[in-house]
């Protein structure tokens, strides 16, 4: 018995809501090393943190891209891989799970999302399309553009205001995209690309009701609608505890709805399956199916692998189990939440509301000093990493490429850094640590200047750009 006692019996306190719905097994020892060792790494990286060696990081925000931790059931799964060519048992466990869980009628396999897309683009877009959607995802446009289309941005106004804290900030403007039905006519928009959460806006929610007045209005054109359901798990969660009706639903039910309004989907494994590679795309029309089907052998390998080992689709299978579980989802979205909250309180400018797996630092507000094309975000990326080893992503004018025929740089009206929280990884000391480190570099702000690219590749540059200090 303690001398004191913590509380006295009886006396309010706000008792916790949630705690992780698992304990650990296995660990990973990570270290942070020294300050010149950080300093020798970010410069020899070019000051682009995708170009960092993780052996010199400490706490790894980059992406939740494939950084899960996976389940005792996932890793007894990946025991029962069927490695057979053709017709891997663990193909069909996987296309189980996605039909009943998705509810999409054929399924095919892909190596990772960008796959998917890439299938999905060469299959439904013609030279001279345009797509429609709620914000772009960087590797989804770059596919609908080389198939020959046009993506045309329909999201919200509100999805560029960092402050604003309406709750649907992913939902499509109905207004802004009859408008475009009206000015290229429905014959050229071979589908409307939906998304949930909206990783660019901050992860943040398109609502259930969206979602149906898009479908009818697409239906009343003819128009199909295809969904990027990377992160439709933790959209789902948003919709439970915020839209009315849905409180008392489960996130399973609410994702089958979600999917129920569009015609199929696309998928990156490594996010919400709590995996580390693996994607798929499920549509409801044959004629798609069999394009996909034909195309993934192209592509990808036969069309019951898809480019993953029959492991890897047992460990997905499973992993869309545990995805959807309501205390999985909740302790997740939670701990980004927790993080977030810290900053919040010490005045931090970050994009509100907090989104589903990942905090956005505004990194436009902190410097405003540093001009856009001296890359705000770049720099922050690259002070946090040098002041704790904490590796971060650009999500601003870097991420946005360049204007097709101009040649100038997409400015877009957001310039962040995310800090992406990987599923079932880090504690909340590692999510202190983490605010701390924020803070750190926030009341140093005023002394921090900008950058200059020095290297610039074709496609997808924040990849791999490099950069220098501005003198
Ligand atoms: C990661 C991601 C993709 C691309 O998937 P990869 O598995 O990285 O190829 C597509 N859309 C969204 C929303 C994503 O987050």
């Amino acid at each position: 018995m303690p001398k004191k006692p913590l509380r006295t019996m009886g006396q309010q306190f706000n008792r916790r809501s949630w705690a992780e719905p698992w304990k650990i097994k296995v660990v990973e020892p990570i270290h942070m090393v020294s300050r010149e060792e950080r300093e020798k790494a970010i410069k020899q990286a070019g000051y682009n943190t995708f170009l960092l060696p993780a052996s010199e990081v400490y706490i790894d925000l980059l992406t939740d891209s494939g950084t899960s931790a996976m389940s005792d059931r996932q890793w007894a799964g990946m025991m029962l891989g069927d490695e057979s060519y053709a017709g891997s048992a663990n193909f069909y466990h996987m296309e189980k799970a996605i039909q009943d869980y998705y509810g999409y009628k054929y399924v095919v396999p892909t190596h990772q999302g960008r796959g998917a897309e890439h299938l999905m683009s060469q299959a439904l877009i013609k030279k001279g399309d345009t797509i429609p959607g709620n914000m772009y995802f960087t590797t989804t446009r770059l596919h609908q553009e080389l198939a020959g289309g046009t993506f045309v941005d329909v999201i919200i106004d509100e999805a560029h205001d960092p402050e604003n804290l309406h709750p649907f900030k992913g939902n499509v403007d109905l207004n802004k995209l009859e408008d475009l039905i009206k000015k290229v006519g429905a014959k050229k928009i071979p589908f409307v690309s939906l998304a949930g959460t909206v990783n660019m806006a901050g992860g943040q929610p398109i609502s259930m009701e969206n979602m149906r007045d898009v479908r009818n209005l697409c239906n009343k054109h003819g128009i199909r609608v295809y969904l990027d359901t990377t992160r439709m798990v933790e959209n789902s969660f948003f919709i439970q505890e915020r839209e009315e009706g849905y409180e008392d639903k489960s996130v399973a039910e609410i994702l089958k709805e979600s999917c129920s309004y569009t015609d199929g989907a696309w998928m990156s494994a490594k996010k919400d399956h709590l995996v580390n590679i693996g994607g798929w795309l499920a549509v409801n029309h044959e004629d798609v199916f069999e394009q996909a089907r034909n195309m993934v052998v192209v592509y990808e390998g036969l069309h019951t692998y898809g480019g993953m080992a029959g492991r890897d689709m047992e460990a997905l299978a499973i992993g869309i189990t545990e995805a959807v579980q309501d205390d999985h989802i909740q302790s997740r979205i939670e701990q980004v939440r927790y993080l977030g909250s810290l900053l919040v309180d010490w005045g931090i400018p970050i994009v509100q509301p907090i989104g589903g797996h990942a905090i956005f630092l505004n990194a436009k507000e902190m410097y405003p000093h540093i001009p856009q094309d001296q890359f705000p975000a770049q720099t922050l990326t690259a002070e946090l990493y040098l002041d704790s080893g904490i590796r971060t992503m650009e999500r601003g004018v870097v991420s946005s490429g360049r204007d097709p025929i101009t040649g100038d740089h997409k400015y877009p009206s957001l310039e962040l850094v995310r800090l992406t929280i990987p599923r079932r990884v880090y504690t909340q000391a590692h999510m202190d640590i983490t605010a701390e480190a924020v803070r750190a570099v926030y009341e140093n702000r005023k002394n921090t200047k900008g950058l200059e690219m020095v290297y610039e590749p074709k496609y997808l540059r924040f990849f791999q750009a490099r950069f220098e200090p501005i003198k």
